[in-house]
């Protein structure tokens, strides 16, 4: 295969970098690409991104950006062939592949969609509710949420070239933040072509997004406190690069995903022979070989209760046997290679290690010669240690290839502090059917671990495994998986923004936030808002109801007509005897079916269907003789596709005094 030349992408042009370097293929060591980035002004990047690209993606909304990582995602998606072509030189298998090609296309996707469907469409985003700071309620606070004004500098491992840029490329750009991406040189090929359908989709603003193949060169020591680094990789770089002095100074934020010893545990009460055992198993080989084990959240500690520590090395070991290890090119290889031979090195060096420290091989042989020559490829090896309390290695020595250690555990609580032992990891998973157990364990663990797992019967068949992390899932990890979070839905985009607290009136927030706020100003209607599209309504358009009259009469009929005659509805004197009330109350359901009643346009219209409600609260009784009327605002708008979207009302229902009866948010499906 022809030598492929990487180029990075500075300042909205494909650049050839000195200071080239080979990149061998993991297959046979033969060169696969050359590739440099000496030379780069990593300074005029840093501002480029800062000028240019931030300002272009700050003037789209949150749906602008999300439909974008929308046409990336397919872009991938449609292109990924290409992609496939390169993926074995990394080692990976075809499966390999899925997760990482296939799976960053679908991280994109997904983020697009979290940004349609739950951020609105608007530049700032409100985080929590409206803290009321004075009587006269002119003066309230609120927190917003607003995209740092830098440039978010994504540094990545080797093993997921694709994923890797992706799950920190999709919040970042739905954020509003441009980004500078540096792959692992090991892998950067593959992340490099991925890179390149990504600008010729022709969708990304100027400045968006910068590539460097090759070092940083001094871009760190040009960071300042609007820039973000978002680092995954091992804990000692994570360590070195967090202290560099310009990140310290300018207190520049720092996202760590670093190496962690993930464990696994079978439940005391999975006995070999029950369903969870068998699942155990089967998730451990799956994890043992996947990627050839080069899993940032591969399970590394096996726990079993002491009396199935046999059985369940017996098992694996079994399982392993079987297992095709070599070139990632052929179909029946389930082991692929690592990504190099120096790897591989590595690997070994760090089984010996885990070896002097305590474990001893039970399976496999790290020396054995397999796939082609001159290649990375590895057999798998299972260790064993018998007294975990004293072997400290394989809780801190992570040998980032097909290789795990099976050890015991005499109960929950012990069972707790081994998996505690690895002081912070990034997933856990579980085997048990019993839910004590499960109980037990993951109150007692939880805080050392990003992500867990409670598999069984139940749910294994749909499970997405062990080692998926998931975007709408939190990613990461305390302590010695790096102390932060990736992805998790939206909790992702915030890395990328700044929370401030804002102080005012209502109405200046409303304005600010570019969304509706109780007490912020309303515009009143002439046309019944259910007759508006989408595009047509805006934020605080408000229709205004006329009041009805609720009589004892309507209490009775609601009473007898749900079945629901609770006795503040039904019985004077017991009412009265309440320390809430005077005496009978209309039902609070009654009020919500009243408002509906009052508001409601009739005819077929944009408003497609009633999805539901949210943030519900009966704040002043409604006696007999009292009336009740409706006002109904356009608090925010989202949009999921072509044809839905959806529509957030404030609903405030006042009495014939005006004081607030109840409000609650009610959501709409509607034509956009
Ligand atoms: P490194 O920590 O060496 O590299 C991770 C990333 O950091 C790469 O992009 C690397 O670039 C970059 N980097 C390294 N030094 C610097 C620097 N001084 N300034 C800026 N960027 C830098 O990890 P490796 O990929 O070499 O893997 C080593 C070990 O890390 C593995 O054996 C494993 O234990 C662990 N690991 C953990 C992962 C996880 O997801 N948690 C993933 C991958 C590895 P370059 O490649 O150009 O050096």
């Amino acid at each position: 295969m022809k030598t492929i030349e990487l180029l990075n992408y500075a300042r909205d042009a494909w650049t050839r970098g000195e200071g080239v370097r080979e990149i061998p293929s993991a297959i046979d060591g033969s060169t696969i690409a050359s590739t440099g980035s000496d030379g780069l002004d990593f300074k005029a990047m840093l501002d480029h991104a800062r000028n240019v690209g931030g300002p272009a993606l700050r003037k789209m909304t949150f749906h602008e950006r999300a439909w974008m990582l929308k046409d990336l995602g397919l872009a991938i998606m449609e292109r990924k062939d290409e992609l496939y072509a390169l993926n074995p030189h990394t080692g990976a298998t075809k499966g390999d592949g899925w997760i990482d090609i296939d799976g960053g296309a679908l991280t994109l996707l997904s983020y697009s969609s979290t940004g349609r469907k739950k951020l609105p469409n608007a530049h700032v985003l409100l985080d929590g509710e409206l803290e009321p700071l004075s009587k006269g309620g002119t003066f309230v606070g609120q927190h917003i949420l607003t995209p740092h004004q830098g440039a978010a500098v994504h540094i990545n491992a080797y093993n997921f070239p694709v994923w890797g840029m992706l799950e920190k490329m999709a919040p970042t750009l739905l954020a509003g933040m441009p980004c500078i991406v540096k792959p692992a040189t090991a892998t950067a090929y593959l992340c490099e072509a991925a890179f390149r359908i990504l600008i010729e989709t022709g969708k990304l603003p100027e400045g968006a997004v910068q590539l460097i193949v090759g070092g940083v060169g001094d871009l760190f020591d040009h960071l300042t406190g609007q820039d973000v680094v978002s680092f995954t990789g091992s804990a000692a770089t994570a360590g070195k690069l967090k202290n560099h002095p310009t990140v310290l100074r300018e207190s520049v934020q720092f996202v760590a995903e670093q190496d962690s010893l993930n464990a696994s545990m079978l439940g005391t009460d999975a006995a070999p022979g029950s369903p969870e055992f068998d699942l155990f198993i089967a998730e451990v080989v799956r994890e043992m070989t996947t990627k050839a084990g080069q899993k940032c959240t591969a399970i590394r500690r096996i726990l079993a209760p002491a009396q199935h520590l046999d059985a369940v090395q017996g098992a694996i070991a079994g399982k392993l046997a079987d297992i095709a290890a070599g070139d990632p090119r052929e179909k029946e290889t389930q082991l692929g290679c690592l990504v190099s031979t120096s790897q591989r090195d590595d690997v070994r060096a760090k089984i010996a290690e885990l070896v002097e420290g305590g474990a001893r091989i039970v399976h496999g042989d790290p020396d054995a010669a397999v796939g082609p020559e001159g290649g990375a490829a590895i057999s798998p090896t299972l260790l064993r240690a018998d007294d975990p309390w004293a072997a400290d290695a394989v809780h801190e020595v992570e040998a980032f290839g097909p290789v795990a250690t099976v050890m015991p555990y005499k109960d929950i609580d012990d069972a707790i502090a081994l998996a505690n032992r690895g002081m912070g990891s990034l997933a856990l998973s579980l085997f048990t059917y019993d839910e004590q157990i499960a109980g037990e364990f993951i109150r007692g663990a939880a805080a050392f671990h990003g992500r867990m797992l409670v598999i069984n019967r139940d749910n294994a068949k749909e499970s997405t495994g062990h080692g998926s992390p998931l975007p709408v899932l939190v990613h990461g990890g305390p302590g010695r998986a790096g102390g932060s979070e990736e992805m998790g839905g939206v909790r992702g985009v915030h890395h990328y923004m700044q929370r401030t607290a804002i102080q005012s009136t209502p109405s200046m927030i409303a304005a600010i936030a570019q969304q509706y706020i109780p007490g912020g100003p309303k515009r009143k209607l002439d046309t019944h808002p259910f007759k508006l599209t989408m595009s047509e309504l805006e934020i605080g358009d408000t229709l205004y109801t006329d009041a009805r009259t609720v009589t004892v009469e309507d209490i009775e009929h609601f009473a007898e007509f749900t079945g629901d005659k609770f006795y503040a509805h039904m019985d004077e004197e017991a009412a009265k005897a309440s320390p809430i009330f005077e005496g009978r109350v209309a039902h609070g359901y009654l009020i919500l079916s009243f408002a509906a009643g009052l508001f409601v346009y009739a005819p077929p219209g944009p408003v497609l269907a009633n999805t539901g409600l949210e943030n519900l609260r009966f704040l002043t009784p409604l006696y007999p003789g009292d009336s009740m009327r409706v006002e109904l605002t356009v608090r925010s708008k989202s949009i999921k596709s072509d044809e839905t979207g959806v529509v957030k009302w404030a609903v405030e229902i006042f009495n014939q005094d005006d004081e607030l009866v109840a409000t609650y948010d009610l959501l709409t499906e509607n034509t956009p």
